[in-house]
């Protein structure tokens, strides 16, 4: 049997009284692509902080578990370079007069800019220069992230979070406040990365954000786990009007799904 990438048992986060995740189960294998959906204040996002261990799930709950390839406890340090994250917050951060380059290699340091204590290795510069051609921003190498558009920092930020390689790649909302064609862009850099081998971990309200190369959708309403499985099972007109609280129609075209 193979060991799940992450496993959780019974996890329920609080934010201060909020129950933000309340008893949320879900298996994850390697290399399997993964939506996670659902509106806002449904708990994605603590979902994710507390994946990577920025929160921690209320303790002793009786049958909770928290495991990462089969491992309870682990070095958070050693536990994140096994993930590239990147939300709006770490965007926003890395948003800094520094050139893109740079911005990839500080991911090997999990700083903003390098400082003359940051050793940099020809492996390091070798790594670099690979992710300027997969996420096709080799003619941004040096322009600042100050003086880019947002879908090209969203890159340059999605370098630095796969310098080291993860196992996993987790984007939250991505493409959020990008336009029609620099969402455009970002799905298709969606589309190569999952063709690359790392597992996409997409967390989004917004369906044509799930491209096609991701088979399941978890989700998510009011803190709890609503429906997981087969995305043709659980995009529908029933389930999505559940979670969404309201009546929606669904349609499919090309691979990728919409609603109104
Ligand atoms: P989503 O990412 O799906 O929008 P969140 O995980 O951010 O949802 O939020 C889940 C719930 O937890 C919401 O009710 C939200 O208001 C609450 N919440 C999130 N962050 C905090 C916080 N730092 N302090 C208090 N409540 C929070
Ligand atoms: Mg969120």
């Amino acid at each position: 049997m193979v060991t799940p990438l992450l496993r959780w048992e019974n996890v329920t986060v609080m934010h201060d009284e909020v129950t933000a995740l309340d008893q949320c189960s879900l298996s994850i294998n390697e290399g399997e692509h993964i939506a996670i959906l659902g509106p806002n204040g449904s708990g994605k996002s603590t979902l994710i902080k507390t994946i990577t261990r920025e929160l921690y799930p209320r303790w002793p709950v009786p049958r909770c578990r928290m495991e990462v390839y089969g491992q309870q406890i682990w070095n958070v340090w050693e536990l994140r370079a096994w993930m590239g994250i990147v939300t709006n917050d770490l965007v926003h951060q890395c948003t800094q007069p520094y050139p893109v380059l740079e911005t990839i290699l500080s991911g090997f340091h999990s700083s903003v800019g390098i400082w003359p204590y940051h050793p940099i290795t020809p492996e390091m510069e070798a790594r670099a220069e690979e992710l300027l051609d997969l996420l096709e921003i080799r003619h941004l190498k040096d322009r600042l992230l100050t003086e880019m558009s947002s879908g090209e920092v969203r890159r340059a930020v999605i370098g630095r979070a796969l310098a080291h390689r993860p196992k996993a790649l987790i984007l939250d909302e991505p493409c959020n406040s990008l336009d029609i064609a620099a969402m455009r862009e970002l799905r298709e850099v969606m589309r190569t990365l999952a063709g690359s081998g790392v597992t996409v971990i997409l967390v989004t309200h917004h369906l044509p954000d799930i491209i096609p190369e991701i088979g399941r959708v978890v989700c998510m309403r009011r803190g709890r786990i609503y429906r997981d499985g087969p995305k043709a099972e659980v995009l529908t007109e029933e389930c999505l009007s559940d979670v969404f609280e309201t009546p929606v129609r669904v349609f499919e075209h090309d691979g990728f799904y919409h609603m109104w």
